[in-house]
């Protein structure tokens, strides 16, 4: 049995473990099972490989994501540049084991956004410094667009505090990115505190909050008009790219 799992603490509801659960019933993938390893200090990580020999791969989820680093032999340049891992494969050979990580949020990020931006998407706001914030920061660079990053304690010209956002800075940035945890359920009723009402049909919202499918944040833009993406699509392929990495 080829065994895949998911690392972080606490693991109450994970999305991981039920997609692969369904993708393995759906492509009668009887060999591999994907189980929730809830790990109350990322030291455990060591025991957790000794101790399952069939464990081929896993994925990071908070709060572990730049803590895995320490216990990894190689990593991804993305995953170097960005300071964070959500994805491990485990290479285990005669001459002892090798952990690789990666982070799929990046290629989950980009491929979702990639086919709806126009030329003039050129300049973004995102909300939120956190982990999936620097995701989304290296994909633009790599897109070509220039960013701005807006935060809570911003207090400067490449950190806008929310305070900030006039209308000439939102007319400004066509794309506006939710990397915050603002609007997720149940929380269903708060947004990030931007002024929406200078949205309009040339903006593109993107959430990466995929619970609910739309967020206020999302029904805000879209009664503006502008083109809204949640992150379901981006959850999917980033789990299809770790698959991927462990199979390749
Ligand atoms: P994180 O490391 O905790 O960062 C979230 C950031 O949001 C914080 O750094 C903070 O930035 C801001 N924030 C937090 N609470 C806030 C509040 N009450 N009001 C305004 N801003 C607040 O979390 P993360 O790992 O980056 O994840 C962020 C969100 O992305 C989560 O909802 C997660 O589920 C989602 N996500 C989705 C995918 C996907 O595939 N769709 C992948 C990764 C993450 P400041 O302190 O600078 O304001």
């Amino acid at each position: 049995m080829r065994l895949y799992g998911l690392i972080g603490y606490p693991l109450s509801h994970s999305f991981s473990a039920k997609y692969f659960a369904e993708k393995f019933e759906l492509e009668n993938i009887s060999d591999a099972d994907y189980q929730l390893f809830p790990l109350e200090n990322i030291s455990e990580v060591t025991s957790l490989i000794e101790h399952q020999p069939d464990l081929q791969g896993f994925n990071i989820t908070i709060p572990y994501k730049v803590a895995i680093l320490p216990y990894l032999d190689n990593i991804s340049d993305a995953s170097k540049s960005i300071g964070a891992v959500n994805c491990v494969k485990i290479e285990r050979s005669v001459s002892g084991t090798i952990l690789i990580g990666y982070n799929t949020d990046v290629y989950g990020f980009r491929e979702s956004l990639e086919p709806a931006i126009k030329p003039f998407h050129s300049k973004a706001l995102v909300l939120g410094t956190g982990g999936a914030s620097k995701a989304v920061c290296y994909t633009l660079h790599e897109l070509g667009i220039k960013y701005t990053m807006v935060s809570r304690t911003g207090n400067k010209e490449s950190i806008l505090n929310y305070s900030q956002l006039t209308e000439e800075i939102i007319s400004d940035n066509l794309l506006i990115i939710n990397t915050t945890p603002v609007g997720t359920f149940p929380e269903i009723d708060k947004c990030p505190d931007i002024p929406y009402q200078f949205l309009t049909k040339e903006h593109l919202l993107f959430d990466l909050i995929y619970n609910p499918a739309e967020t206020k944040f999302l029904r805000l833009a879209r009664e503006a008009s502008a083109t809204i993406f949640n992150g379901s699509k981006m959850l999917e392929l980033q789990a299809e790219k770790s698959w991927e990495i462990w199979n390749g």
